[in-house]
């Protein structure tokens, strides 16, 4: 049944290379490490070399109007929305057939937020259409434990890239710390809590420790 469908959109694939193996990315960061703008940059590429691509995002806000992935550097594209529920597979697989154009390439931000099973999907849409499809996003959440879309990329990705950024004592950013108004370390809530610089703070491991100890005495003094 696959075959059969392979062999339908061969046979209807604008684009050359036929026998172009596509690949599923995932590439991660810590927040502020540029991997919308990347993403973005890759965008801009492909449009320069007249190559058919589609961005992607989760909606994780319903207040959220304008579909647009954005970057703090002032550029924006359009996108189409994944909803929690949404088959990935089934919808790709329908633009496909509609629009007689298989996707040379799929760039997907905030891919944290993507189900295991949108991954799964996206895995099948990689090997079934020979479309690469690439997703940015965070490793892990303010408790610095996997989301599960991340999880599930680490699990099933051909080619995985760390985008790296720098604490302000020098190392690696590895945490996606959440903080209060006040700039203390938070250290228990939901998971998913939408915010940017006023929210959270992106820190190595060493600093993230050193500042929950601070947090967590400047808490214990306020009590006592
Ligand atoms: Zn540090």
């Amino acid at each position: 049944m696959v075959g059969s469908g392979i062999l339908r959109i061969f046979a209807v694939r604008k684009t050359t290379s036929m026998n172009t193996t596509g690949k599923l990315y995932f590439r991660y960061g810590t927040m502020g490490s540029a991997k919308t703008a990347l993403l973005l940059t890759q965008a801009y590429n492909f449009e320069e070399r007249g190559m058919e691509y589609l961005c992607m995002k989760p909606i994780i806000d319903d207040r959220e109007k304008d579909n647009v992935i954005r970057s703090r550097i002032g550029i924006e594209r359009k996108c189409e929305w994944i909803y929690p529920e949404m088959d990935l597979y089934a919808t790709i697989k329908e633009l496909y057939e509609r629009t007689l154009v298989v996707k040379d390439w799929i760039l997907i931000d905030e891919s944290q937020f993507l189900s295991e099973s949108q991954v799964d999907q996206l895995a099948r849409i990689v090997d079934d259409y020979g479309t690469n499809v690439v997703c940015y996003g965070l490793r892990t959440d303010f408790q610095s434990h996997l989301f599960e879309g991340s999880r599930r990329l680490f699990e099933l990705a051909d080619s995985i890239d760390e985008i790296k950024s720098t604490c302000s004592c020098g190392r690696k950013t590895i945490i996606n710390a959440r903080i209060d108004s006040t700039g203390q370390i938070v250290t228990d809530g939901a998971q998913v809590e939408i915010g940017g610089d006023d929210k959270y703070v992106a820190l190595c491991r060493r600093c993230w420790r050193n500042r929950r100890i601070e947090s967590a005495s400047r808490n214990t003094i306020k009590f006592d």
